[in-house]
């Protein structure tokens, strides 16, 4: 990979989060490259000793990617586009659980622009106080 034409955008530990912010990108036209993604996904033990896995982008489009990365949020919202708030501790941090067969489909929300289709079909994990719901 020429060091001069790719610049790092972000780090992932996990590869259904780079895998994700990938779908998001390339749907906007932006060239994607992910690395060290088969050693994660092989064991995700690997990840923090390889750094976690690398999203790079061709160096003239890094403005733009990091624009439409800012805009993505993977908090969970409700048919209103509200916030999903933690029927526990109240916050409103509470992100989608993914399963992998949930990956696929979830990348073709993200392209048609309509993250609010999901609903029960997923559990949904606080990010405050850990607690589990749908
Ligand atoms: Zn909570």
């Amino acid at each position: 990979m020429p060091e001069e034409k790719f610049t790092l955008l972000r780090r992932f530990q996990y590869s259904s989060e780079a895998i994700i912010y990938k779908g998001k990108l390339e749907s906007q036209g932006i060239e994607v490259f992910l690395r060290d993604i088969t050693i994660v996904d092989s064991n995700p033990l690997y990840s923090n000793a390889v750094g976690g896995i690398k999203l790079f982008v061709k160096t003239e489009d890094v403005s733009k990617a990091s624009e439409i990365l800012n805009e993505v949020s993977l908090f969970s919202v409700d048919d209103d586009n509200n916030l999903i708030k933690c029927p526990k501790c109240g916050a409103e941090q509470v992100e989608l659980e993914i399963s992998i067969d949930g990956i696929k489909s979830l990348i073709k929300v993200l392209i048609f622009g309509a993250f609010a289709i999901f609903s029960t079909k997923y559990k949904y994990t606080c990010q405050n106080c850990k607690h589990e719901f749908n």
